[in-house]
């Protein structure tokens, strides 16, 4: 085993949940790890988000990235008290075009998915008789997270661990090739070398890396977002998606899916124009995270369209049964979009590695990059493996 002060270094710019992620595979993988954060705790897309870990509604690579990440969510759980529950996720459908969606998905579906009838969709919501949708997709592998606490949580045992360290309220201004033939990191409280640097700057990429940010044609996508209190009790159930749920995630890809796009472009055109996901977490405290429109931006402006928080209010409204919903809080986030790719991941400088998660999808794939990441270092720079500490 390497001593720890002779442990190869990788410095991580970012406390976000990509560069959390990055930070406990190579800890795992016997790294002295320096994670290096500008604000005095992370406050980005990572806390800003669902807290769902959406795995069943991903396609392709992004599945596979999700699948991979489930275990290692389940991992945090013990060893660093992150807060997040097997908790499934429910597709409800509402109309014979979004059932239509769910026929086609079942075919698809993970092996334990299983398609609820109306009466069943409305027992899983504790919903009122009166209100009961068609049908839902329950798809019960996947995660819902606490975003308020997760990565702090992860942080907090970077920090603790014997080889990890983060550095909060340090900025981050340039990452280049060090005199050593390692990789400096310039921050505002000074330099620090590593023998390897991962960027997981989020859509701040382009502050760091302006060409490979403008390459990948990262931009901001802004969403809305309200956190209200749950309309009757709830129990802790699953995370909530609907109809324009079905337009998004790449496992409802397929006819059915276009025909719904071409039912609500004729009905609810409103909810295309924000490009609506309608969906819902449930949080341990009884109130529901819920949201989104999203509109993409080169600078994301921050003022919050009150016509479309209510556009998304008055659905989970209606999906719940309630008159209206009791709001406590509005926020913004913003995540790095690009219609170029799913993932960012390029090497802009020898020893360095820049990634970010294009899609929105960071809660639910950020895990498995890390791990793949720090997995694929050159074997010269690589740590002697060493049992995950607890
Ligand atoms: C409203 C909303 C809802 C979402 N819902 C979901 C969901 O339910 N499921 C899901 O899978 N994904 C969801 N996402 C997407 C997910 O939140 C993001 O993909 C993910 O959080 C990105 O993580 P990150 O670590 O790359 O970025 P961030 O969380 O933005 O972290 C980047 C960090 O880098 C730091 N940083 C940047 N530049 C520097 C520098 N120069 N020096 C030092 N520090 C720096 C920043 O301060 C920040 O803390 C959602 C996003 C939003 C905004």
């Amino acid at each position: 085993m390497t001593p720890i002060a002779s442990a190869p270094r990788i410095a991580v710019v970012g406390a976000g949940i990509v560069g959390l992620a990055h930070a406990v595979a190579a800890l795992d993988a016997g790294y002295r790890v320096t994670v290096v954060e500008q604000d005095s705790a992370a406050v980005l897309a990572s806390v800003r988000n669902f807290g769902h870990v959406g795995a069943s509604v991903q396609a392709g690579e992004l599945r596979e990235l999700a699948e991979e990440s489930l275990p290692i969510w389940h991992s945090l759980v013990e060893r660093a008290g992150v807060e997040a529950r097997r908790s499934g996720t429910l597709v409800v459908a509402r109309s014979a075009a979004e059932e239509a969606v769910l026929h086609e998905l079942m075919g698809r579906a993970p092996e334990r998915a299983r398609l609820l009838s109306g009466a069943e969709t409305g027992d899983a919501l504790r919903l009122d008789p009166s209100v009961r949708p068609r049908a839902a997709a329950l798809l019960p592998d996947d995660i819902t997270a606490n975003p308020r606490t997760t990565v702090a949580r992860i942080a907090a045992w970077v920090d603790a661990h014997e080889r990890g360290e983060v550095r909060f309220g340090t900025t981050v201004h340039a990452v280049e090739t060090g005199a050593r033939g390692g990789v400096e990191v310039v921050t505002s409280r000074g330099a620090l070398e590593a023998d390897h640097v991962v960027v997981a700057a989020g859509h701040l990429l382009g502050r760091l890396f302006p060409e490979v940010a403008e390459r990948g044609g990262v931009r901001e996508c802004a969403l809305q977002m309200v956190r209200v209190r749950a309309p009757h009790a709830m129990g802790l159930g699953p995370a909530v998606l609907t109809g324009t749920s079905m337009l998004r995630y790449g496992a409802f890809e397929g006819p059915a899916a276009e025909a719904l796009r071409a039912e609500l472009a004729r009905d609810r055109p409103e909810l295309l124009e924000i490009d609506a996901n309608v969906m819902l977490t449930q949080q341990d405290d009884g109130t529901l995270l819920v949201g989104d429109s999203h509109a993409t931006h080169d600078t994301a402006p921050p003022f919050l369209d009150e016509r479309w928080s209510q556009l998304l209010l008055d659905e989970a409204a209606a999906l719940l049964g309630a008159r209206r919903l009791e709001v406590l809080e509005r926020w913004q986030g913003v995540y790095a979009a690009s219609d170029r790719r799913r993932i960012l991941r390029e090497s802009p400088v020898p020893g360095v590695t820049a990634v970010s998660v294009t899609t929105g999808t960071g809660m639910t794939v950020g895990l498995a990059l890390g791990a793949r990441t720090i997995a694929a270092l050159p074997a010269a720079g690589r740590a002697s493996a060493v049992p995950p500490a607890g």
